[in-house]
């Protein structure tokens, strides 16, 4: 694995980004702005299972206007997402909010986007560059690629908030296509000291999404590439977390929660095991320190994993043995499975 690439860190509200300090995880949340309540407890789900930044897509005046009332009643930082209307920046930040996302594609001639530079300067709000290869800005150079009209439409943005003294950038340059994103983030890594926002963009349904953005994800990641990250799916931003989470655990970047460890069983099976993992993953969900935990399918290969873990078990025909911290503790029915499992993860 790469070491991860110096960026100069900036700081969103309480929370930095880049640097050395761990890998952010963010989502975006799919209430009404402006129906302030729900947002509220949107942001405050997506708190709970540990999302560190909330962005929200400000369309209107009136989600602008929602933004002083929903920062009140959160605890992490709140980005304000912009498209086509600068005006809508500039009301954001009155606001308070902590972060801005701008698309230099659709925010239109750079006296607009100076405007907002020159306020959220004032105010040391940090301005993410939102590159999306499906909206970039039509005097794009002809002949270049997709990866490279991405990495230019950003860096002459870049260029044009340091002409205005202005530092505290993040940049993300987001496409479906896996290759085009990767290709487009190597490039710029190279190219500006700032942090970099990575993702998958409009990756899809969990199903799909997951499996398309932990494959962009994961191999900048291995790379040494990128700060914060947001998977992109459809579906409830709660997921977004879980899965940007799996991530960084499964490359050893964070601990968050339970790792579940489970076999993916075989003729030797003689018990329902994706029944008994299925039923230990949702008693997990309620889990929010490290701990892993195996729930293996037979007394053949099972006892290593189990082992292995801070608890575990392996499965026999009608019993099956637990194991906590390396050790055997005791042989149990069946019917006992997941209550004696969990009861020893609890105890740890
Ligand atoms: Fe099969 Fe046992 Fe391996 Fe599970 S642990 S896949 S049951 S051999």
């Amino acid at each position: 694995m790469n070491p991860r690439r110096k960026s100069k860190p900036i700081q969103i509200g309480r929370v930095t980004v880049g640097g050395d300090v761990p890998i952010v995880v963010q989502s975006m949340t799919n209430t009404d702005t402006r129906d302030v309540m729900s947002t509220i407890h949107q942001i405050r789900e997506l708190e709970e299972c540990g999302c560190e930044l909330a962005r929200v897509a400000v369309p209107d005046t009136q989600a602008a206007g929602a933004l002083a009332g929903i920062k009140k009643g959160i605890s992490i930082p709140l980005i304000a997402d912009i498209h086509f209307d600068y005006r809508l920046a500039l009301a954001s930040l009155v606001a308070g909010v902590d972060g801005l996302r701008l698309n230099p594609g659709n925010i239109g001639e750079p006296e607009k986007v100076k405007a907002v530079v020159l306020a959220a300067r004032e105010r040391k709000v940090p301005i993410r560059i939102g590159v999306n290869a499906g909206s970039l800005p039509k005097k794009a150079k002809p002949g270049l690629n997709t990866a490279r009209q991405m990495v230019e439409a950003a860096l002459e943005q870049v260029r044009l908030l340091e002409s205005l003294d202005f530092d505290l950038i993040k940049v993300s340059l987001k496409a479906f296509d896996v290759p085009t994103t990767i290709e487009a983030y190597r490039d710029i890594a190279t190219k500006t000291p700032y942090p970099l926002h990575i993702g998958i963009t409009e990756a899809g349904p969990p199903r799909t999404g997951i499996i398309r953005s932990t494959v962009g994800i994961s191999t900048l990641l291995y790379l040494g590439i990128g700060d914060t990250i947001r998977v992109s799916l459809t579906a409830h931003p709660r997921e977004e977390v879980f899965a940007g989470y799996e991530i960084l655990k499964s490359l050893n970047l964070r601990q968050h929660g339970p790792t579940l460890v489970s076999c993916p069983s075989c003729g030797r099976t003689e018990v329902d095991i994706i029944r008994l993992a299925e039923a230990v993953e949702k008693e997990l969900l309620n889990i929010t320190r490290p701990i892993k935990v195996a729930v293996m399918g037979c007394v053949v290969n099972g006892p290593g994993e189990a082992r292995d873990a801070d608890v575990g078990i392996a499965c026999g025909k009608g019993r099956g043995v637990l194991f906590k911290k390396g050790e055997k503790i005791k042989t149990i029915e069946e019917k006992d499975f997941l209550r004696a499992l969990m009861a020893e993860v609890e105890r740890v």
